[in-house]
C-alpha cells in the first residue's frame, strides 16, 4: 500500500492526512506533543475550560466536507450560527452589536454611528464581492501551478484587479466611513490573518462577507470540538498517530524525500507533508539543503498575549465574542509590527464560551479568554512586558464595563509568543504564519508542494493560503490534490 508520513498533528496535518487516507494512503502522523490539534486545544483549570487558541469559527462547511469523506463514520461534530457576530465597546460608551444578517446590520450600523445606509451597504456589497471573485484564485487551488492561471474564475479576477483595492491599504478603503469607530471596526478585520489595517492590501475588506454573508458559527463544546472531532474520526479510519515522536530530520536522496527521522527511528513513506511551520521545516528538518530564503524572511504575523481568567462573576452585557478598542488604533498596530512592542492602551478582546456552553465554567461564573495582539518574539523582557499588559488590561475593561474586574479573577492561565512558539514550532509565535502586510503576500507564501524535493508537501498556516483555521483546511485541500491518486 502506498504510503504518507504527515509531521505534525494540527489542523492543516489532519486534514490533509484524512484527504489522503481517502485516497486510499497508510497514513502515519508523528507529532512532538501528546495530543493532536497543534494551537487547536483546550485545557482546564479549577473547574474552567478554556479553548487555547481559536475562538471565531466560519466556512464550518469544510470540516462538514472532511466527516462527509467517510460517511460510514457517524459524524459526531455540529455547530450552531450566530446572530451576532460580536459585540463592540468604545471608552465613551458607546457599544454596537454586529448582527450577522446584513439587514439588522446595516440598520444598527447606521443608527449607531449616524452613517448612511447606502453607503455600509455598499461595502458589505463590496465585500461579497471581493470574496466571490477572488477566492478561487487565492484561496481554492495552487497560486504555483499555471493550471490556476487558465481558468474563467482567475480571469474574471485579474479583469476585475483595479477594482480589488489591491493599491489602497485597507485603512484608506475603511475611510469611507464618516464615523471613525466605524473605520476602526472594519480596520479590525486584518488581524483576521495577523496584519495591521495601515499596511494591508484593501483587498481584506473581502473578510468581513466571511462574517456578515456567510456568518459566524460555534461548535457545540466548544472550538476544540473542530480538531477533536477529526482526530477521532482519524483513529476510526486507521491512521496512526505517533505521540511525542518528535520529527528531527526529512531524509531524501537524488532530489526525493525519502522518509524522516526521529530519535527513535528513519521511517520511508512514498510521500512526506510537513505541517511543522515553513521555516523551522527548512531550519531544522533540512538543514543541509538550500532554503528559500527571500520566502522565509517575509514579516511574520502578529502573536498574542492571552490570560485565561476564571471569572466569578456574570456580566449579562456580554455575548460570546466581545472587543474593548484601543483609542489609538494607530498607535496600537505601530507597536505591534514597528517597536515589537505592546500598547498600552490596548484592544481587548474577550472570548466567553460559557455564554454558549454552560459546562464551561462553576455556576455563576465565566470562562473569560482575553487577547491582546502582540508582536512576535524577538526576545523582548517578556516577564515586565506581561506585567504591564495586565494593568493595562484590565484598566480597558474597567473603563469599558463599568467594573473592577480584578475582584473578580478566581484562577489565570497566561500564554505569550513564547509559549506559543514552543507548543507548535510557530516562528516567533505568530498566529498566521507571514502577515499579509505586503500587497505579494499571497504570492510570496510557500507553495504546498516542495520546488526541489519532490515527494514533499507543505500544509497549514504558514504556507499557502494563509493562517486561519478555514485556510488551513483549504491547505489541506490543495495539498491533497496535488498529491497522486493511489493507483
Ligand atoms: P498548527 O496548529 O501550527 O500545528 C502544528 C503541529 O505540528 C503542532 O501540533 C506541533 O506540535 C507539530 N509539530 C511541529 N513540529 C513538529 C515536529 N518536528 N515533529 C512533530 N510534530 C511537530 N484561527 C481562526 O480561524 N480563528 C481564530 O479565532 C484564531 N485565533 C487564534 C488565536 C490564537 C491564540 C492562536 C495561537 C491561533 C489562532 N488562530 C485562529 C489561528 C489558527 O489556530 C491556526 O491558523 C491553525 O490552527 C494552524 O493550524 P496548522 O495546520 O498550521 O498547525
Amino acid at each position: 500500500m502506498a504510503t504518507a508520513i504527515i509531521i505534525g498533528s494540527g489542523l492543516g496535518g489532519i486534514a490533509t492526512a484524512l484527504r489522503l487516507r481517502h485516497k486510499g494512503y497508510q497514513v502515519t502522523i508523528f507529532e512532538q506533543n501528546d495530543y493532536a490539534g497543534g494551537k487547536l486545544h483546550s485545557i482546564e483549570k479549577d473547574g474552567y475550560r478554556f479553548d487555547l487558541g481559536p475562538s471565531l469559527f466560519t466556512l464550518p462547511h469544510l470540516v462538514d466536507q472532511l466527516h462527509d469523506l467517510f460517511p460510514d463514520h457517524c459524524n459526531s461534530f455540529s455547530y450552531i450560527k450566530k446572530s451576532v457576530g460580536c459585540h463592540y465597546f468604545w471608552e465613551d460608551g458607546t457599544s454596537f452589536k454586529a448582527y450577522s444578517d446584513q439587514a439588522d446590520f446595516v440598520s444598527h450600523a447606521s443608527d449607531t454611528f449616524a452613517e448612511s445606509k447606502a453607503v455600509i451597504n455598499n461595502y458589505l456589497n463590496n465585500s461579497k464581492s471581493r470574496y466571490n471573485l477572488t477566492k478561487s484564485l487565492f484561496l481554492e487551488k495552487s497560486l504555483h501551478k499555471w493550471s490556476t492561471y487558465f481558468s474563467i474564475n482567475t480571469i474574471q479576477a485579474i479583469i476585475n484587479a483595479p477594482f480589488l483595492g489591491l493599491f489602497n491599504t485597507l485603512h484608506k478603503e475603511n475611510e469611507v466611513f464618516e464615523n471613525p469607530k466605524l473605520t476602526q471596526l472594519f480596520n479590525r478585520y486584518a488581524t483576521y490573518n495577523g496584519s495591521s489595517p495601515y499596511q494591508t492590501p484593501g483587498i481584506m475588506s473581502m473578510i468581513p462577507h466571511l462574517e456578515m454573508g456567510i456568518g459566524t458559527y460555534y461548535p457545540q463544546n466548544g472550538m476544540h470540538r473542530i480538531s477533536q472531532s477529526l482526530y477521532e474520526l482519524a483513529v476510526k479510519v486507521g491512521i496512526e498517530f505517533r505521540f511525542r515522536e518528535s520529527v528531527t530530520k526529512i531524509n531524501y536522496k537524488d532530489n526525493k524525500a525519502t522518509g524522516i527521522k526521529t530519535p527513535i527511528n528513519n521511517y520511508k513513506a512514498d510521500i512526506i507533508v510537513s505541517n511543522m511551520d515553513i521555516y523551522p521545516t527548512y531550519k531544522k528538518l533540512l538543514t543541509d539543503y538550500p532554503a528559500p530564503q527571500k520566502t522565509l524572511d517575509q514579516e511574520r504575523s502578529s502573536s498574542a498575549l492571552i490570560f485565561y481568567w476564571g471569572i466569578n462573576h456574570k456580566f449579562p452585557n456580554l455575548d460570546l465574542h466581545n472587543i474593548l478598542f484601543s483609542e489609538n488604533y494607530p498607535e496600537e498596530f505601530d507597536h505591534i509590527f514597528n517597536k515589537k512592542s505592546l500598547f498600552n492602551d490596548p484592544t481587548v478582546y474577550i472570548n466567553i464560551t460559557s455564554k454558549e456552553t454552560k459546562t464551561d465554567a462553576p455556576a455563576g461564573c465565566e470562562n473569560w479568554f482575553v487577547m491582546i495582539n502582540a508582536p512576535g518574539d524577538y526576545g523582548q523582557d517578556w516577564e515586565a512586558m506581561i506585567v504591564e499588559a495586565r494593568k493595562n488590561i484590565i484598566a480597558k475593561i474597567n473603563n469599558c464595563l463599568h467594573t473592577d474586574i480584578s475582584n473578580y479573577i478566581s484562577t489565570e492561565h497566561v500564554l505569550d509568543p513564547r509559549g506559543i512558539e514552543k507548543n507548535t514550532s510557530s516562528y516567533r509565535g505568530a498566529l498566521y504564519g507571514a502577515a499579509s502586510n505586503d500587497k505579494f503576500a499571497a504570492f510570496l507564501r510557500h507553495p504546498n508542494f516542495n520546488k526541489g524535493l519532490k515527494n514533499l508537501y507543505h500544509v497549514g498556516g504558514s504556507v499557502h493560503p494563509g493562517g486561519g483555521i478555514p485556510l488551513c483546511l483549504l491547505s489541506a485541500q490543495i495539498t491533497a490534490d496535488l498529491i497522486p491518486d493511489v493507483s
